[in-house]
């Protein structure tokens, strides 16, 4: 079914694409495009419209126009690589890909969204960690319930985690399968156990089709409220809307901050009861 807020394109990537197959969005960092496939597909993914659609060339035959982009925009620091799933990619032309973004003096951070590990662990390799390790890699997982985390997943988790690969999880809020405060604790919780540390919960995108997986905010926004306070900070991912049209993430929360004026703060805290902070009289 399609809904009339459904999109092709729901995060506007499209539009801030300056080369093929990189997003350039916000001042100081890209969302690489690498490949159009992956280990299994999201029925929400965002980006289906260019999975495994067949339109996208292999990341070698875009790859030097977008090093060269990068070389040329001094002020990217920072490099996402996506896709499609990178881990996907064979050692060898990964191996190449990280090298040559990290040959580029002012990129200073890189890292990796991947499904592989919940997907495919068995491709979390000894070699495959070595690679990730040589280029300072930082890995975003992507879980969206606890049942995915199988004995085989936590093996790949602790083959990234020994390896020193620091680790992330985005997870995807869908009706009737996460959206419940027990489903999302036990994910979370069993995230930190594996040393990955929740990083976005996404409100999901309106892709077309997916209105049956989507929540109110409202739910988001509770559920949330459920766990700030409630558990372990570490526990609590950031609860974002990527704004439809490409207005990028926003984060999201019940109301904290009820009044702020002549330097004084009323404060809300996880149970409830009001608090005020004054600002220093200078
Ligand atoms: C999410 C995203 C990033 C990375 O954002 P962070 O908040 O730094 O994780 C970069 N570019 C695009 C287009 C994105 O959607």
């Amino acid at each position: 079914m399609v809904d009339a807020a459904d999109m092709v394109d729901p995060c506007g990537e499209d539009h801030d694409s300056p080369v093929s197959g990189l997003v350039h969005r916000y001042p100081d960092r890209v969302l690489l495009l690498a490949l159009d496939s992956c280990a299994a597909y999201c029925r929400y993914c965002t980006r289906s419209r260019l999975v495994s659609q067949g339109e996208m060339y292999p990341v070698t035959r875009r790859l030097d126009a977008i090093i060269a982009y990068l070389e040329e925009h001094t002020e990217v620091r920072d490099v996402l690589i996506s896709g499609g799933d990178p881990l996907l990619m064979a050692d060898e032309p990964l191996d190449k890909l990280l090298g040559r973004l990290r040959a580029i003096p002012h990129i200073e951070f890189v890292r990796i969204g991947s499904r592989v590990p919940c997907f495919l662990p068995y491709r979390i390799t000894p070699e495959l960690v070595a690679v990730l390790r040589k280029h300072r890699v930082w890995l975003s997982l992507h879980f969206c319930h606890v049942r995915e985390l199988t004995p085989e997943v936590a093996q790949a988790c602790d083959l990234l985690a020994d390896g020193g690969i620091p680790l992330g999880s985005q997870t995807v809020l869908l009706k009737n399968v996460n959206d419940c405060e027990q489903t999302l604790k036990q994910l979370f919780h069993n995230l930190l156990k594996l040393r990955v540390r929740p990083y976005y919960l996404y409100q999901c995108d309106p892709v077309v089709g997916t209105s049956h997986l989507r929540t109110s905010v409202q739910t988001g926004i509770d559920l949330i409220s459920k766990l700030r306070g409630h558990t372990t900070g570490y526990a609590v991912p950031t609860y974002v809307i990527d704004a439809p049209g490409g207005g990028g993430k926003v984060p999201i929360q019940a109301d904290t901050l009820l009044a702020y004026s002549n330097g004084t703060a009323k404060l809300r805290n996880w149970q409830g009861e009001m608090y005020t902070y004054v600002d220093p009289v200078m």
